[in-house]
């Protein structure tokens, strides 16, 4: 019996699916505006590790990402380098796919973009305002927040006490602070649709539920992203869409903790590593995976060189034993089904159904890397390896490092040839140089250091 912690009841709960056997899932995903940081990884791979033990346990998994592709960021962003929004979002979701990807992270079903549901968008405000609870007001359409009467019951606070630490900005005409933007007229120069009201563009929190009801359904089981989201984009999501279909939207809220800088002075070095692409640079995508899932996904979880050297470490134990039984046993796999796997297995089943506790399951895992360390028998080696790699189908870990950051690797040799030059070693400099264009990498030497790129 899977158990999940719901914000929304505050309590650890048993997961029924509203289908037997289907589970239909929300994530709320990147701005895609610039490259993504640790802390934006941490929902993408927790929830991506979650998804996949729920088909290791047998459900079917319907699962929805999302890409924010238009918002004040990102008009910002476009602006200062002079292209469209359309061009900024493009790169930037092919950047987070090459992270993604290299991070292990599997696909989702769906990944919508906002921009592709305007018109879907424009349809759902419609059916609000039909309904009472959104109105036009210079230029703006608004949420109603009093006309929902259960606002607040997410992040569990009275709008009472919320009204009395909120104000209305200037240049805002609605009428109550608590009311938001469900579609905001467009400033000069900004991207901007035609629709009922004015010519304009979405507000930030309609997106999630268009995009979730126009490919889940009006209901589905569980809505997932940081708890930084609880308030007040979750909140408004959930009201916008109970609001609209006049039934419960989401039966299981599930928020990952925030990752924090503060315990160590805010480093350039931190600052770079805490960039993914830079991370897995220097750890590799199976230590920032560790480091990610190590803890459990609802505790904050500081970042630091330290966390992510321990991660590494971490890794390596698994890993090692991985060798080390190939070691002993070669590549023979040959495993007869007994109760030394069930065993293994209700444990880590046990841990897991406990509101995906990753962090029991490790210690699971290291138990199991021990004996692993301890014992000749063949038999025993063989399972060990086949329960390593059966649970590694939700851990995600890259034990055969196929997936190798090329630009890492590109780095790393560029640097070497660096070094070479410094020892004015250039019979060395120039064999990295042709491996280099072997690969397909030209390099240029200029008076602020070595350039690469691909060719
Ligand atoms: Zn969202």
């Amino acid at each position: 019996m899977i158990r999940i912690t719901n914000t929304l009841s505050g309590k650890k709960e048993e997961f029924i699916p509203l289908k037997d056997g289907k589970v239909k899932m929300y994530v709320c995903g990147p701005t895609v505006y610039n490259l993504i940081h640790v802390g934006n990884a941490r929902p993408a791979v927790v929830f991506d590790s979650f998804r996949r033990y729920l088909e290791y346990r047998g459900y079917s998994v319907t699962y929805v990402q999302n890409f924010t592709d238009i918002d004040d960021k990102i008009i910002n962003a476009a602006n200062e380098e002079g292209i469209s929004t359309k061009k900024l979002s493009d790169r930037y979701v092919a950047e987070y796919f090459k992270d993604a990807c290299t991070l292990g992270i599997k696909p989702a079903t769906f990944h919508p973009r906002t921009t592709d549901f305007v018109d879907e968008i424009i349809d759902f405000i419609s059916d609000l305002q039909e309904k009472g609870f959104a109105y036009f007001r210079n230029g703006d359409v608004y949420f109603d927040v009093s006309a929902f009467k259960s606002y607040g019951a997410l992040s569990h606070r009275k709008p009472s006490d919320m009204r009395s630490g909120a104000r209305i900005e200037i240049n805002e005409s609605k009428d109550d602070p608590l009311d938001f933007t469900l579609w905001k007229a467009a400033k000069a120069g900004e991207p901007s649709w035609n629709s009922p009201w004015t010519l304009g563009r979405p507000g930030w929190h309609i997106e999630c539920s268009v995009m979730s009801s126009t490919l889940l359904g009006d209901s589905f089981d569980i809505h997932a992203g940081g708890n930084d989201l609880i308030f007040p984009h979750h909140e408004n999501e959930r009201a916008q869409s109970e609001a609209r279909n006049g039934k419960k939207w989401v039966n299981y809220w599930m928020h990952n903790g925030m990752i924090s800088l503060k315990s160590e002075k805010m480093s350039k070095s931190v600052g770079n590593i805490f960039n993914v692409r830079e991370a897995l640079r220097v750890y590799g995508p199976n230590a920032l995976r560790m480091y990610l899932l190590s803890k459990h996904y609802r505790s904050p979880i500081e970042f630091s060189s330290d966390r992510m050297e321990e991660a590494k470490a971490a890794y390596d134990r698994i890993a090692n034993a991985m060798d080390e039984i190939k070691r002993k046993i070669g590549n023979d796999t040959r495993v007869i089904e007994d109760s030394f796997l069930n065993e293994w297995r209700s444990r880590m089943i046990e841990a897991l159904d406990d509101d995906f506790n990753t962090p029991q399951a490790f210690s699971v895992i290291f138990e199991l890397v021990r004996e692993a360390l301890l014992t000749n028998d063949r038999e025993r080696l063989a399972k060990i390896r086949t329960l390593l790699i059966e649970w590694n189908y939700f851990l995600g870990f890259d034990f055969e490092k196929k997936n190798i950051n090329a630009d890492g690797f590109v780095e790393t040799l560029v640097k070497l040839r660096d070094d070479a030059r410094i020892r004015k070693d250039y019979k060395q400099a120039d064999a990295i140089r042709e491996k280099l264009k072997k690969l397909g990498v030209e390099i240029r030497d200029s008076s602020d250091g070595t350039h690469w790129r691909w060719i």
